[in-house]
């Protein structure tokens, strides 16, 4: 035992945890099970095929080919989409991959289209492609591969001008997957002193950090207003107590729950006074809008929970953390901008303001707001962010059809089908699933053990932006 025995006790429950908690350590892990779609995505491309030709080939062919069939009935489709019943006569248009090789071949039989009925996110930059991985994602729990190569732009506006820099030499040290080597995907939320101080007897004086762990770095953000119900917040608490992860649930409802860790209170202002009606401690409480005797108020009556506040993006965020607040949640719009800018760049510096404050080790930054796919968690840690919260990603993967722009509540632009709670349930699981393989893939090829270290690693990232304008700066035609 050293002189401060206080101390020795901090540390050892640091390293140790609790006792039970050592003798039944469990690797973590997401159980993933498939759940169909309710529905198809509507296939890429539409085969018009003109039958009465079509018919007219397969006869011109019986007789060439004095009655050999399968002959007869083969086509140059090796997707089978072309080739399947009938000689084509009705193709499979959802395996179609739109290589045109039947039409090249048969130009005056068969066309092919794309096909207008698929849809993407209306309102953000989720196109028909985007949705399909994430009903892939949600169905099979499994990160989607594309054994061809990829074939789309190199480069984009938002999180498309950002280029994780997967390393090939420090990519074999590292294989979360596959389970050579742990690989964290903990994040910490909640706020910390500067340094802990103690009194003569080793006790801690000043300020305690008030911290707890969630196993990845997304949680559930409160689902858009249209669709916003019971049940629906249920499936997300449901879905953030398996993946041991949080759910953003409005006030009146959290309130009428049974003690649940996994749910984080929405408080708007209006419902501070029916606060005291809360019958059990959240870990966190989040407050819509900042205000600071507010905020102190609620802190000092749950002196317990981790308190966050909600604001848009574009908020003076280092001023908000020299008047106390800690941990922040910075909404952005669903094409991930606020205040006419990519939400990664206002990450970018809000982040480095407060490393120049001497604060960022203090301050959890939790953001949402054109997140959408699985690369755009590392990219937005990149910039800068603590963990994301998720809003629009659970509800493409709960297949929910959208006319409109989400978050507009007069419109009631979205639709969910009829929820079946394990179902919808385990979609959200298998999506989360799906996004931590990715994030270890990501984390693994970059050589870094846990999450929390690619926070603000901008050095493990490209951006197209940047490395436009050192190639082409000078030169005519750059519009940099
Ligand atoms: S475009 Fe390619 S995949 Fe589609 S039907 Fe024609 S040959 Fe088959």
């Amino acid at each position: 035992m050293g002189p401060y025995p206080h101390v020795d006790r901090l540390w050892s429950l640091a390293c140790l945890g609790p006792r039970d908690s050592v003798s039944t350590y469990k690797r973590y892990h997401i159980e993933t099970k498939p759940a169909p779609d309710l529905y198809p995505h509507p296939s890429r491309f539409r085969v018009r095929v003109k039958k009465h030709r079509l018919i007219g080939l397969l006869l011109k062919e019986l007789v060439q080919y004095r009655g050999n069939m399968p002959v007869v009935l083969s086509r140059p489709c090796v997707y089978g989409v072309f080739s399947g019943p009938l000689g084509g006569l009705a193709p499979r248009e959802h395996s179609c991959v739109g290589c045109l090789r039947c039409t090249t071949q048969y130009p005056d039989i068969v066309q092919i289209h794309p096909n207008p009925e698929r849809a993407g996110l209306p309102g953000s930059d989720l196109g028909p492609d985007q949705v399909d991985t994430i009903l892939y994602e949600a169905r099979t729990g499994r990160v989607p591969v594309r054994g061809a190569g990829y074939r789309g732009m190199f480069g984009g506006p938002g999180w498309d001008g950002m280029w994780t820099d997967m390393s090939e030499i420090v990519r074999p040290t590292r294989d979360g997957i596959h389970g050579r080597e742990f690989i964290s995907t903990v994040t910490e939320i909640g706020e910390k002193p500067p340094y802990l101080a103690f009194d003569e007897e080793g006790r801690v004086s000043g300020s305690e950090p008030r911290v707890f762990a969630i196993q990845v770095p997304f949680l559930f953000d409160v689902p858009p207003p249209a669709v916003r119900s019971d049940a629906l917040l249920h499936v997300t608490a449901e879905a953030a107590r398996r993946i041991d992860s949080l759910a953003v649930v409005p006030f009146p409802l959290a309130a009428g729950l049974p003690e649940s860790p996994e749910v984080v209170p929405l408080v708007r202002s209006e419902e501070d006074a029916a606060l005291e009606r809360m019958c059990w401690i959240p870990r966190m409480l989040l407050l819509e809008g900042w205000n600071r005797e507010r905020y102190e108020r609620i802190r000092g009556r749950f002196p317990e929970s981790v308190v966050a506040v909600r604001v848009p993006a574009g908020t003076d965020v280092p001023e908000m953390v020299r008047a106390g607040a800690r941990v922040l949640h910075l909404v952005a719009d669903e094409t991930a901008r606020a205040g006419g800018r990519f939400f990664g760049d206002v990450i970018l510096e809000i982040h480095r303001k407060l490393v120049l404050d001497g604060v960022r080790e203090e301050v959890t930054l939790i953001g949402s707001g054109g997140i959408v796919l699985a690369e755009h968690v590392p990219k937005a840690i990149i910039c800068g962010l603590d963990a994301v919260a998720l809003e629009m990603a659970p509800m493409v993967a709960l297949q929910a059809r959208f006319r409109g722009p989400g978050r507009d509540p007069g419109a009631a632009a979205i639709r969910l089908p009829g929820l079946d709670h394990t179902w919808a349930v385990q979609r959200l699981v298998n999506l989360s699933a799906s996004w931590r393989d990715q994030l270890l893939e990501i984390l693994g090829a970059m050589g870094l053990r846990e999450v929390r270290r690619l926070r603000g690693e901008v050095g493990r990232c490209m951006f197209q932006k940047e490395l436009e304008r050192e190639a082409f700066a000078g030169i005519e035609g750059y519009e940099g």
